[in-house]
């Protein structure tokens, strides 16, 4: 156990980071382009940030959440996801005071009291972005199309794009009244979570994802015909304004989102050979939050990207670069005595910006040059017995084996011009 991360966690190894960093400069690259700015907010927050703004009857809060009491006796959970922390951010630095929108992401790591599996695990990361302030749906096809732009410029190929209207408090009373017709002669089936919503949010028995559940709710009213003159005239201009960007959607009556405070606009992107962790990026508006958290009223939009599962739909469409890892240079030295001289060479390179190393422990010549071509040196610089008592030294270029008696003191010219 001591020698093993906690289930549902892992370690994010060297090897690996290039893939992470990759990523995340894609992520950061184009959403400057498109205005927004990062914020990092703390991992964890007071529980009931969370209960007010995911909602007390989501499977986050009722089963995921990392809670605990701190020594002050405060009930402090590990943030399971980032929109609440920024909706509590901007009303704190009021943000609102200043033109609207707010163009913020975040990129960094959620925990969720998840079954781990492929695509799911307890601390996972997360690349969200929010614009607060704006209502209509023009910014709701900005955000869209933010996120399958990043998508897109991985490369990413057999993404579906999933979109619907959820509808607003004016018209979701009626849809809930239709909803619960439809279940009752069924009740009995429905699995207990279900029978717990059926009163306090039946709109979530349509997100459950036990299968008998799902097959009840075939067939089931779709909020469509609810809608409300306002939440119609929304979603056919988002629906207009993809098909002019050129963008393929599909609309889906069930993406229901699991979140309380949804409005209008909920998508989701799919990646369907990751199976039950097909969920990409999921987001919608949610015109109630930050009202429902202490703010002014005020519309925003949002979407969150899970980091792991993009990575897992790019190594599986082979898209990961393969950026070869180097040293400009590696310093052999054959005798201790010289290495103060080494060291200072490798000194002088590194503040001359160069890639340099040595090595720490006094090895042999050909365990050294063994060393070098591991870390795949671009040159090797030899700190030879005889060159070194006439204040010289050999640079080895290690694709052409060239080699060439230097000056100890020309060492950074040489190498300026060489590399
Ligand atoms: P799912 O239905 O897969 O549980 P979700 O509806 O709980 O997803 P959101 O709360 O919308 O997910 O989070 C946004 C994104 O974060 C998801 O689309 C997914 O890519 C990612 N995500 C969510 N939970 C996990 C997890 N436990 N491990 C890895 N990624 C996750
Ligand atoms: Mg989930």
């Amino acid at each position: 156990m001591l020698t093993t991360a906690p289930r549902g966690t892992k370690d994010i190894m060297p090897a690996d980071v290039k893939a992470w960093r990759y990523l995340e400069e894609t992520m950061r690259r184009i959403c400057a382009q498109y205005g927004y700015k990062e914020i990092r907010t703390p991992v964890f927050e007071h529980t009931e940030l969370f209960l007010r703004g995911i909602g007390e009857t989501t499977d986050v809060v009722e089963k995921e959440m990392y809670t605990f009491n701190d020594r002050g006796n405060r009930s402090i959970t590990l943030r399971p996801e980032n929109t609440a922390s920024a909706v509590r951010a901007y009303i704190e630095h009021k943000l609102y005071a200043e033109p609207a929108p707010a163009k913020l992401f975040y990129i960094g790591p959620m925990f969720r009291y998840d079954r781990p599996q492929a695509g799911r695990y307890r601390q996972f990361h997360q690349f969200g972005v929010e614009a607060l302030g704006v209502q209509g749906p023009n910014i709701d096809a900005e955000i869209i199309l933010l996120a399958v732009q990043i998508l897109q410029s991985l490369g990413l190929k057999d993404l579906k794009l999933k979109i619907n209207s959820v509808g607003c408090p004016k018209c979701r009373p009626l849809h809930r009244e239709k909803l619960q017709e439809f279940f009752k002669p069924h009740f009995a089936e429905l699995c207990k979570d279900c029978q717990s919503r059926y009163d306090r949010n039946p709109l979530r028995l349509l997100d459950c994802k036990n299968p008998h559940c799902q097959e009840l709710g075939t067939g089931a009213p779709s909020l469509e015909e609810c809608l409300c003159d306002e939440c119609k005239d929304h979603f056919a201009g988002l629906k207009q304004l993809l098909t002019a960007a050129g963008i393929e959607y599909e609309v889906d009556h069930n993406l229901v989102r699991g979140l309380d405070y949804y409005t209008k606009t909920a998508f989701e992107i799919q990646y369907q050979p990751l199976g039950a962790q097909s969920a990409v990026c999921g987001g919608g508006r949610y015109d109630g939050l930050i009202e429902e958290v202490g703010g002014p009223a005020t519309p925003g939009i949002g979407f969150a990207m899970g980091m792991e599962r993009v990575l897992l739909a790019l190594e599986s469409q082979n898209l990961l670069p393969d950026s070869e890892e180097f040293m400009d240079v590696f310093a052999v030295c054959p005798k201790q005595e010289y290495f103060p001289a080494v060291f200072k060479a490798v000194i002088e390179l590194r503040r001359a910006g160069l890639k340099a190393e040595f090595d720490f422990q006094g090895r042999s010549m050909k365990a050294q040059m063994k060393q070098a071509n591991k870390v795949n040196a671009r040159h090797v610089l030899i700190f030879g017995e005889d060159e070194f008592a006439r204040g010289q030294v050999v640079l080895r270029n290690m694709s052409t084996s060239e080699q060439k008696e230097i000056a100890i003191t020309d060492i950074i010219t040489n190498l300026q011009t060489e590399v």
